[in-house]
């Protein structure tokens, strides 16, 4: 018999949300992180969206998982008292060319079930916003905000509640699947440890394609490389002069230089893309130049020197700079032919806000063993 019955690798708002999920259908959960705490990682590094489902490919998983992830977030939100705010988004064509392209994009994210979106003049968004210098605009009523912190905290203690339990300074470092079915897991840190589990989640984010490769045993081809691409974001110095949050065009590089709000009202830009070869949350002050000639494309009243250097996070990419957007992975038994594994790979943006969606996936992939 297994000393545990699931073990949880990464104590992100995913993998705390798979705890969550795993406890609550009765099953012994034990979340193992490296960090010295939950979401030390990209789960605290990111702007705190929740996203509408907007842009991703009709049919994928982020299309799916953010639609119905939005849902049931705003729910548990509102029944767990944590603190998000509805706020809306205007997606800002600044030019008439770029105003004929919102139809497009109101169409892609009806096929996504995102059916709320209307399109406003220039005159209408300034009434909203008067500080938007715009041609037209799409107004997302179920865009929001949420405190991604009190949701980690929400989830840790539904887990634990259920009887989950969480250890930090331990990182999974070696394992492998036994004959019987079983994982033999290895973890260095201030107690190392050694045990066996029934079933593994990996959700260890950036580290999710190195993690796979230490569990021995599971079919080499079917592990992603690992890219990073970092996001930095400028903090605006006082007070925002928007309410909602302003999103300019998509391009081929991402969503653009946008502008949202923490629950505090504090506004920041971003986040940019930088390409990095390994963790490294440096930001360079020089960026600033380009943040300042974006964002005066919808706000031209931006001062001088009204940016300061705020925080980076990095995008957890399995494809390369140039490559369109991969899908996210969500790797069970299914795809590897392990019954109790699953390996999360991908799990960029929109996983805060599909995270409840995310972790209902991994536990209706999982086979019973055998
Ligand atoms: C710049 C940026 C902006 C974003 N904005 C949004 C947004 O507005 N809305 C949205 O929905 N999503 C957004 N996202 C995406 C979202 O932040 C992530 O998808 C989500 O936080 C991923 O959570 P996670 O639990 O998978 O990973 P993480 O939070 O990275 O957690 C992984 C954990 O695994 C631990 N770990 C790693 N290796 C090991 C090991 N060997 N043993 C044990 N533990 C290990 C790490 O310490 C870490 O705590 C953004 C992401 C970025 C980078």
């Amino acid at each position: 018999m297994a000393d545990i019955d699931c073990v949880v690798l990464g104590a992100g708002v995913v993998g705390l949300a798979v705890a969550r999920e795993l406890a609550l259908s009765g099953r012994e959960v034990l979340v193992v992180e490296a960090a010295e705490a939950i979401g030390t990682g990209t789960s605290s590094r990111n702007s705190e969206v929740i996203h509408a489902g907007i842009y991703y490919a009709p049919g994928s998983l982020k299309a799916q998982l953010c639609v119905s992830g939005k849902e049931m977030l705003y729910a548990y939100c509102a029944e767990r008292g944590i603190p998000h705010k509805r706020l809306g988004k205007l997606i800002v064509a600044a030019t008439p060319e770029q105003s004929a392209k919102l139809q497009h994009i109101a169409e892609q994210a009806s096929l996504n079930g995102v059916n709320d979106l209307y399109r406003i003049s220039g005159a209408e968004a300034r009434e909203l916003e008067p500080a938007l210098v715009c041609d037209a605009a799409l107004v997302s009523p179920s865009t929001g905000i949420v405190d991604s912190h009190a949701l980690m905290l929400a989830l840790q203690g539904d887990a634990e509640n259920q009887g989950a339990q969480c250890v930090f300074h331990t990182e999974f470092s070696a394992g492998r699947i036994l004959d019987s079915g079983e994982f033999h897991l290895e973890f260095k840190g201030d107690e190392p440890m050694e045990l066996t589990a029934n079933c593994v989640i990996n959700s260890t984010g950036l580290s999710a394609p190195m993690t796979a490769r230490k569990l021995r045993g599971q079919p080499e081809g079917l592990i992603p490389t690992a890219y990073f691409c970092k996001g930095n974001y400028f903090t605006l110095a006082g007070r925002s002069p928007f309410g909602r949050l302003i999103y300019p065009m998509p391009n081929d590089a991402g969503l653009g230089v946008h502008l949202t709000l923490d629950m505090g009202g504090q506004a920041k830009f971003g986040p940019d893309t930088e390409w990095v070869d390994h963790e490294d949350y440096t930001l360079d002050a020089r960026r600033a130049d380009t943040f300042y000639e974006a964002v005066r494309s919808y706000w031209p009243a931006l001062p001088d020197g009204a940016l300061n250097p705020g925080y980076t996070g990095i995008r957890p990419k399995i494809v390369g700079p140039g490559s369109p957007a991969a899908d996210f992975i969500i790797a069970g038994p299914s795809s590897h032919g392990i019954p109790q594994l699953v390996n999360l790979f991908g799990l960029e943006s929109p996983a805060l806000t599909a995270c409840l969606a995310i972790a209902q996936k991994v536990k209706a992939s999982l086979q019973s063993p055998a």
